[in-house]
């Protein structure tokens, strides 16, 4: 069998610890054998952007913006354990952060569904994907104590000076705790169309919701910015893929939610996506099965696991054990960006080879063999747990059959 050929080249980025062990084996024993791999390659593992001043990461978001997809592996985000461990020029950002501000994007969050592993809530039998706008409110806050007797005011001076005041509270009967918290039109406008767009290309309705009822004015901002997008640019296209957009309170979305089947996105703001996305990452199943994609409102799409860089297991491998690392959402990432790049390039082959190589994820699992954080969740009979090593080598070998066929 010839190997697919590509046209323009993936955006690769290499990580950390043991998904960067993972990475290499998924390339050599997946991907490789089919397709003749063309990638513009940034090494984001932390020796090398100590090395480069992080400049790495910087170059490796700018090669996305101009070739349009990147599949990324897991990375250490340094803290003060790892300026150590490394010997770090400097405690350099999170990667992940530094990508997102550059290209200005949503990351969507979606678990990948495998018979067996039945979510704690089992009427979800469609994935449900958040999405979470990842700037501003209590993330960028500031924050005060306030003692007894002090008040407090939100002021606001106009480009000419002028000040705008609005009593916060008078603690004249006790002392408390104050917060500022902003957001701006532009990027919820940026975090409005990434969410579009994706429903569009995923075909999928969009739910949005927040507390309108209780913050008048900012989340109200929200809802008003997400209609006016909507009914400018996408109702149409909407009405002709068959998908809806709908607002509703945050309230009435998690009932909504509880009780739906799933195969829907759900916009969320900052706050209300990270929480809600643990919950659902868990409510699924493994975080070994949850993948991730930053989508750019221009279009560009970074794709990856959602989960970190294993670092238990790293150690374990070092010591030259065998792991049971779960390597599904990071196959999941490749088979993202490659089916991605098959679209962008007109490549069906490179199309069709994603889906099998999913399918061939999936269908080892079903057939009962799985890593061990899988196999902890498997209601089924015959289930095996094996290590990294054994389940790629199952994959592949299904891979292979469906490639034939
Ligand atoms: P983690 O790497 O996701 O791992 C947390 C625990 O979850 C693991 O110890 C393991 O549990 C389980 N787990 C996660 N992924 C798994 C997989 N694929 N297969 C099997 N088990 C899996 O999170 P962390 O320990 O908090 O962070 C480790 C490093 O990753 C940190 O340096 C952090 O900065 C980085 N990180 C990077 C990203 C990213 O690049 N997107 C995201 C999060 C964290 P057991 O140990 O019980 O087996
Ligand atoms: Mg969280």
């Amino acid at each position: 069998m010839s190997k697919i050929v590509m046209k323009t080249p993936l955006v690769e980025m290499d990580g950390d610890e043991m998904t960067r062990v993972v990475w290499k084996m998924i390339k050599e024993q997946l991907i490789e054998p089919y397709v003749e791999l063309k990638t513009e390659y940034y090494d984001l593992g932390l020796v090398h952007r100590n090395e480069t001043d992080d400049q790495v990461t910087v170059d490796s978001a700018e090669a996305t913006k101009k070739y349009g997809v990147a599949v990324k592996c897991a990375t250490i985000t340094p803290n003060a354990q790892r300026v150590e461990e490394y010997k770090l020029k400097e405690m350099w950002k999170s990667p992940n952060g530094t990508i997102r501000a550059i290209l200005d994007g949503t990351v969507f969050r979606k678990p990948i569904l495998v018979n067996g592993i039945t979510p704690y809530i089992p009427t979800w039998t469609k994935p449900i994907t958040i999405a979470r706008h990842a700037y501003g409110d209590i993330y960028k806050n500031t924050e005060m104590k306030v003692p007894e007797g002090a008040k407090a005011e939100i002021v606001v001076t106009d480009k000419d000076g002028n000040e705008t005041r609005a009593l916060i509270h008078d603690f004249k009967s006790g002392a408390g705790i104050v917060q500022g918290v902003h957001n701006i039109d532009k990027s919820i406008e940026s975090f409005a169309r990434a969410c579009f767009n994706y429903a569009l290309d995923a075909k999928e309705s969009l739910w949005f919701a927040a507390k309108d009822t209780i913050s008048k004015t900012y989340d109200h901002r929200f809802k008003d910015i997400f209609a006016e997008i909507y009914e400018t640019k996408y109702k149409e296209k909407f009405e002709a893929a068959g998908i809806e957009y709908f607002y509703t309170l945050i309230d009435d979305a998690i009932a909504r939610v509880v009780k739906s089947s799933g195969g829907f996105i759900w916009a969320c703001k900052n706050y209300d996506g990270d929480v809600m996305s643990d919950m659902l990452a868990t409510a699924y199943g493994s975080l070994g099965l949850m993948t991730s994609v930053l989508v750019s409102p221009d279009g560009k799409y970074e794709y990856e696991a959602a989960h970190g860089t294993v670092t238990r297991h790293y150690y374990k491998w070092l010591k030259g054990e065998k792991t049971s690392t779960n390597p599904i959402a990071t196959i999941f990432a490749w088979s993202g960006a490659l089916r991605k790049r098959g679209e962008l390039d007109g490549i069906p082959e490179l199309m069709r080879y994603a889906d099998c190589l999913e399918k061939a994820s999936v269908q080892t699992m079903e057939d009962g063999i799985m890593t061990g954080d899988m196999a902890a969740l498997s209601k089924l009979p015959n289930k095996k747990a094996v290590n990294s090593e054994e389940f790629l080598a199952a994959i592949a070998e299904r891979l292979g059959k469906l490639m034939e066929g």
